[in-house]
């Protein structure tokens, strides 16, 4: 039964001046299986305090840092061959040392990365509610959650992210003969998953499932249990620390939508059942609302991610109609950047284009593009 007690809290200063108050009684949400996203699994993570040599007091410099703070555990599918697990897992290796030589990196990140005769996906294993300066509770993933180093803070997961890449897919391995037309990079490939786990990812997803997407909303905190006929108690709607910065070409803030939403009803307002919440959501005024981001997901430049201090803007994937799970939103624009020195994080990556083709092409030096180190840089 998921709810957010807040019992103990603790405020801490970060070093660029962003306070977080951590909850003693939380619940997270873990998603296991990156095929199966739409259904997190609510588990307790209740406060735990590090031991104090485990913490690194001086945020930023970090004692044991290496050129790889990414400790990968890879998993290869027994059909597919050594050699290409072998380097599958080298990309991996090339894909953390890429991450630690941009960012500023004090805890090494955990990956769960397989080959498998899977579609490709990735998640993050475990998303921890945490409330910001403005009293507003927003998602982080635990990749980035960890990075802030609190003494005291949710049980983390065993693993940050966990990324499945399918074993039948033809990728293209750097060092590999030339690419041929229909082969993936996989760097380039995993390195835009990996940027999706740190935090580009959104909350606003459909809330009916239903064939023909009529609203987005962000996650819906209700309690549950495997029997939607059970009484359900409503605990709002929450966003992502990277949905917070999103902003319409109207100047309208995601967040303030989200706010809105959130008046639907008060926190802790009990309904007899899951139908029975729909029901009154979907004919109450909030409804409008979902409605109204789901056109502007639809629409081209009308939404961008406002990054901080920069006051850059970076236009975000809304061309796509109708909506694409997965795609819309939590991307850059694929006409504004494709041809950019931001080209990794648009929706589709040109098979046939190794990532040194990619960088030449687009005259850029790192597969990190400067917009989105300025984004990476914004959420955490
Ligand atoms: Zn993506």
């Amino acid at each position: 039964m998921p709810s957010i007690i807040y019992i103990i809290s603790l405020i801490i200063f970060l070093s660029w001046s962003r306070n977080i108050i951590v909850s003693a009684e939380t619940w997270c949400y873990d998603t296991v299986n990156p095929i199966d996203q739409d259904n997190p699994t609510p588990v307790r993570c209740p406060a735990v305090t590090e031991k104090s040599d485990n913490i690194f007091h001086d945020v930023g410099i970090n004692p044991g840092a290496s050129t790889n703070m990414f400790d990968t555990s890879f998993t290869c599918d027994p059909t597919t061959s050594q050699t290409t697990c072998d380097k599958a897992k080298e990309s991996f290796e090339k894909a953390g040392e890429i991450f630690t030589s941009v960012l500023s990196l004090n805890t090494p990140i955990r990956i769960n990365a397989s080959l498998i005769p899977l579609s490709d996906d990735t998640t993050l294993a475990r998303l921890i509610p945490l409330k910001c300066k403005d009293k507003k509770i927003r998602n982080f993933p635990q990749s980035l959650v960890k990075q802030f180093q609190f003494s005291t803070h949710p049980e983390y997961a065993a693993v940050d992210i966990v990324a499945v890449f399918n074993s039948k897919c033809n990728f293209y391995f750097e060092g590999d003969p030339t690419i041929t037309p229909d082969q993936i990079g996989f760097l380039e490939l995993i390195v835009h998953e990996i940027v999706h786990g740190l935090g580009l990812v959104t909350n606003w997803k459909p809330l009916l499932n239903s064939k023909t997407v009529s609203e987005l909303t962000p996650a819906l905190n209700l309690t549950s249990n495997s029997d939607s006929t059970q009484p359900v108690v409503y605990y709002g709607f929450i966003e992502t620390i990277f949905d917070s910065f999103i902003v319409t070409n109207a100047g309208d803030k995601f967040s303030n939508f989200t706010e809105q939403l959130n008046d639907f009803t008060p926190y802790g307002t009990k309904f007899q059942d899951q139908s029975a919440f729909i029901s009154s959501f979907i004919n109450s005024p909030e409804y409008n609302i979902s409605q109204m981001v789901l056109s502007y997901s639809q629409t081209a430049y009308s939404m961008v991610f406002l990054a901080d201090p920069h006051s850059e803007l970076i236009w975000l994937e809304s061309n796509i109609n109708p909506y694409s799970k997965g795609s819309s939103i939590s991307h850059f624009s694929m006409e504004i950047y494709d041809n950019t020195t931001d080209f990794l994080m648009t929706y589709i990556q040109h098979p046939g284009r190794s990532l040194e083709t990619a960088l030449q092409q687009n005259n850029a030096t790192c597969i990190i593009g400067p917009k989105l180190l300025y984004l990476l840089e914004t959420i955490g």
